[in-house]
């Protein structure tokens, strides 16, 4: 591999700050996942433009030795300020660390790009975030290839499956389940939300009382079948995370 320079526009998913004072970002952008650092960039001008969510163009230059590609230059290309509401903050970053978990280094996704942009906007701009966040983590895990399995149980294969599975995620039978029957609002989502269009689940979102069930079933379905998702599952809406520690281990 030569030295060579390169630039890409995509959106911050991760920062870190080193002790040295570097700023380590990872970009998805249309051509792929992008890591880089920002030597000495908290103290620069890179600082405020290399943060969470942002849309920026970049200029990044890789050398043979270093493991890592170095961002010489950054320029803000786009933001969503209202992703600092606590709560839209909280479902932005979800999605970010399930983006980054989802989609590898160099693999080329015009598609994963345009989702995961989409999915940030809507958690902007839509009056609930929540909802839109639920949507578009099942979109983007049926983009890369995770779909849940909705036609028959997951333990024993009987068709029609309606209830949770509390270990994987997916869908029970009634004689393989402890758990009582999804609410029709929440069957139907489970079963059609991958293949369903963005806008047409948009319009009909399930009721608040029925979503915690399903960001457990989301908890459990992404660590079962994603793994290394340990920092993602932190972020997951509580009412998932309790429900952990009552699990028997497998
Ligand atoms: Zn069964």
């Amino acid at each position: 591999m030569r030295s060579r320079s390169a630039n890409r526009s995509g959106i911050v998913l991760r920062r870190r700050v080193t002790p040295a004072g570097d700023i380590i970002v990872t970009l998805l952008t249309p051509q792929g996942k992008v890591k880089a650092i920002a030597r000495g960039g908290v103290r620069g001008a890179l600082s405020s433009r290399l943060n969470l969510f942002h849309h920026v163009a970049v200029q990044v230059y890789q050398t043979p030795q270093a493991d890592l590609a170095t961002v010489q230059q950054a320029v803000l290309e786009g933001a969503l300020p209202r992703l600092a509401e606590p709560e839209r903050y909280a479902f932005a970053h979800l999605m970010a660390e399930l983006a980054d978990a989802l989609f590898q280094e160099g693999e080329f996704s015009e598609q994963a790009f345009e989702l995961f942009a989409g999915a940030l906007r809507g958690v902007s701009h839509q009056p609930d975030p929540e909802w839109v966040a639920l949507v578009m983590s099942y979109k983007l895990l049926g983009l890369a290839g995770f779909v849940m399995q909705t036609a028959r149980c997951a333990r024993c294969g009987t068709a029609n499956p309606e209830h949770p599975d509390p270990l994987g995620g997916q869908l029970l039978c009634a004689a393989c389940a402890s758990l009582p029957a999804y609410p029709p609002e929440s069957l139907d989502f489970l079963r059609s939300v991958v293949r369903r269009s963005v806008r047409a689940s948009m319009e009909s979102p399930v009721p608040h009382d029925q979503r915690p069930a399903l960001w457990r079933a989301l908890e459990r379905f992404v660590t079962v079948q994603v793994g290394n998702v340990q920092s993602w599952r932190q972020l997951v809406p509580t009412g998932a995370a309790g429900e952990q520690a009552v699990i028997p281990a497998r």
